[in-house]
């Protein structure tokens, strides 16, 4: 059934087929589909950024999770009857040259896996850019649609694991099938990258390993997650200063394990951290 893009209006299936017009979708229709672990090996080899988000947001190579993600497009939550969801992969989004990093764990069913945008279109998502846009790396304090004209100011947001998993949990494998996505995509953005911010510990853990292989001295003892650590990794660009920060979820948000001011006072210190080396926070 074809239903209308809530800003557009324009007609779109659920799932979106790449290159049909959803606002901010990398890909087109031409663009080649990881169907095996093995091939999202391969496909994340490209030294383009946006032909890697192109390449993230039609992958097919979790069973698992490609059934989910479409099941639940075209199943919709009631209050999202009217909407058509765009059931694909959520790529990496925000500036090609961030000097802030956040790194999350993965889209939501009706979040991200609905509107194509990470962090978009649900309750983790409205706490995050409303931090972003106080402490000043988010053009808007709401993100409810891919094509709302938000930007983001010199950061980058990225998820470990890029498909929505049922109950917010990916299996192990379905973690490693994905991290070559993100492996690749931190290679190709670490160069400007001074902060990353880890909200919760799955994406800390992911992000470490990542950063590792790519070239970061990451310490040892490891690091361990807590909200508002820091620990500084010299890399292959320069050092960067990796942030953990409690998860925006509903679970920590309403029971106040995280609260506004203790989100905002990591988003600020990790603007700040990038402002203080050189480069400085760019326009976007
Ligand atoms: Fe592909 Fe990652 Fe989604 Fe698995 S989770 S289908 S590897 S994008």
């Amino acid at each position: 059934m074809l239903l209308p893009h809530p800003l557009t209006g324009e007609l779109f299936e659920s799932p979106v087929p790449p290159g049909s017009g959803w606002p901010e979708d990398p890909a087109a229709r031409s663009t080649e589909v990881a169907r095996t672990a093995a091939e999202v090996v391969e496909l994340a080899q490209t030294p383009e950024l946006a032909e890697l988000d192109a390449r993230v947001s039609v992958c097919r190579a979790c069973e698992r999770l490609v059934e989910w993600r479409e099941e639940v497009a075209v199943s919709k939550r009631k209050s999202f009857a009217d909407q058509p969801y765009w059931g694909r992969p959520i790529a990496g989004w925000g500036s090609p040259e961030p000097r802030v990093l956040i790194a999350g764990l993965a889209p939501a069913a009706q979040g991200g896996n609905r509107t194509g945008r990470v962090f978009t279109g649900d309750r983790s998502g409205d706490w995050l850019f409303a931090s972003l846009y106080r402490v000043g790396l988010a053009s808007q304090p709401t993100s409810e649609h891919a094509g709302d004209g938000l930007r983001l100011l010199g950061a980058r947001m990225m998820a470990a694991v890029r498909c929505a998993p049922p109950a917010n949990k990916p299996t192990p494998e379905e973690r490693d099938n994905c991290s070559p996505w993100f492996r690749r995509e931190l290679e190709l953005v670490l160069p400007s990258t001074r902060a990353i911010v880890c909200l919760g510990k799955f994406g800390f853990d992911v992000l470490l390993n990542a950063l590792q292989s790519v070239g970061g001295a990451v310490p040892k003892p490891r690091p361990r997650f807590g909200h508002a650590v820091e620990y500084v990794v010299p890399g292959p660009y320069g050092e960067v200063v990796v942030l953990g920060c409690f998860h925006p979820s509903q679970q920590n948000t309403f029971t106040g394990k995280l609260t506004e001011p203790m989100l905002d006072a990591v988003m600020s210190r990790a603007k700040s951290i990038a402002e203080s080396l050189p480069g400085g926070i760019p326009g976007g």
